[in-house]
């Protein structure tokens, strides 16, 4: 059997990646691990300027639209931001990530479950092997996710990630996100609704013990009540932060979102990358069936590479300095933040625009030290 392309992984990137070829009257075939509907980890909040990328009906997905944003510090400080429209949407991922291969298969693609992929080999075609059959096509759309068995066949390996954990519980936040600040060394924790539940998570770079952590915050966090950590389960985020981390792929061979690290640093914002590198792939395979890769490669370093790398420099400065941060957010940078989400702003214009305010913020705190630091040494 012969496809023009076969996809590893129906999550976002995948379903979005054959979508896109599959309405263009492209032979597509996706291949799939796991039985579909299958559970994925993830808060499942998507900014607003997701919904471009999103075929019709999604609006059947959402469970609740955000209005509200609660940025928190150790679980014990809060500062609130409301917007007039939804800035974000939640979805539950099993339902989500249906519903995209849903679309694929509408559109023409074939779909085969329970189908890992287990090896591929190259000539002048791609060869792919699964326990269902081996099938042959002229390129191979790696979207599988973290652990991409397509990358490991490269021979990439992961070198930036956020380790995560979450679970979900009895709660109803309706319209607003919490994100705190001061909870772990480099990254945050949430609570984010999920129609008339919870999800409760934390993410960081760090070293720490995840499950004593989040035990912690929510026994601490003055908003939660009687709430206890059960099914807990964890998960890595890829991310980059320099144009050579992207794991795109050689040859006939092209990687999209997670397994090509396509993910924000500062949130861990992987559904919209996944889906817009999906989008800038299947394009590139269209307009140049007979080399699509250096396309690929041009639109991302275009369109997506840089806000990434934008969005690492904020978040190096915002999680050395997560005090100063969570002060900012007081100021102008929540209403920024939303505009980001929005698709009004970038991570680029965010990064400058906050820089003046970000040093000030920091030369106040610094001060403020160096007064007591004063004090101190002269009562001795
Ligand atoms: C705890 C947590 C919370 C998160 N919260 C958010 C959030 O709120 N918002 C957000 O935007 N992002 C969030 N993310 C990140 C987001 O989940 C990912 O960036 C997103 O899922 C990437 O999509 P993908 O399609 O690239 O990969 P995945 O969604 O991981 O999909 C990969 C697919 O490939 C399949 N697969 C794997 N191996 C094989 C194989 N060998 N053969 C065939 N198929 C295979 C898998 O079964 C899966 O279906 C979160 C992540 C975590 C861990």
């Amino acid at each position: 059997m012969k496809f023009d392309v076969v996809v590893v992984g129906a999550g976002p990137a995948g379903a979005k990646t054959a979508y896109e070829l599959a309405r263009k009257g492209a032979k597509v075939l996706i291949i799939e691990k796991h039985k579909l509907p299958r559970f994925k980890l993830c808060g499942g909040c998507l900014s607003a300027r997701t919904a471009a990328l999103l075929p019709e009906g999604w609006q059947g997905q959402v469970l609740n639209e955000i209005k509200k944003g609660i940025l928190g510090f150790k679980g014990k400080e809060f500062i609130e931001k409301t917007a007039l429209r939804a800035v974000a949407y939640i979805i539950d991922r099993t339902s989500f990530d249906h519903f995209l291969t849903q679309k694929a298969i509408e559109a023409g693609a074939q779909l085969w479950e329970e189908a890992p992929l287990t090896h591929f080999t190259v000539e002048n075609t791609v060869k792919i092997s699964t326990p269902k059959g081996t099938v042959k096509a002229d390129f191979l759309v790696g979207s599988d996710g973290f652990y991409t068995k397509v990358g490991k066949i490269l021979g990439y390996q992961k070198k930036n990630f956020f380790r995560s954990v979450e679970f979900w519980t009895e709660g109803n936040l309706q319209d607003s996100v919490v994100i705190d600040l001061g909870i772990v060394s480099r990254g945050y924790a949430w609570i984010f609704p999920k129609g008339n539940m919870l999800s409760i998570g934390v993410a960081t770079t760090g070293r720490e013990n995840l499950k004593d952590v989040l035990e912690r915050y929510v026994r601490d966090h003055k908003l939660l009540e009687n709430i206890t950590v059960k099914g807990l389960k964890g998960w890595m985020i890829p991310y980059l932060t320099k144009p050579e981390d992207a794991h795109l792929g050689r040859g006939r061979i092209l990687l999209v979102g997670d397994s090509a690290n396509l993910v924000d640093p500062l949130l861990g914002e992987g559904i919209y990358y996944a889906l817009k590198s999906a989008e800038l792939c299947a394009q590139s395979i269209l307009s140049s069936p007979e080399n699509p890769l250096p396309q690929y490669r041009n639109s991302l370093l275009r369109e997506v590479i840089p806000e990434l790398v934008s969005a690492g420099k904020i978040a190096n400065l915002a999680y050395r300095f997560q005090r100063v941060a969570y002060r900012m957010g007081a100021g102008f940078s929540l209403e920024r933040f939303f505009k980001l989400l929005e698709g009004e702003e970038t991570y680029e214009s965010l990064y400058r625009k906050g820089m003046p305010e970000f040093i000030m913020s920091l030369l106040h705190i610094e001060n403020f030290l160096h007064i007591i630091i004063d004090k101190i040494l002269r009562r001795r």
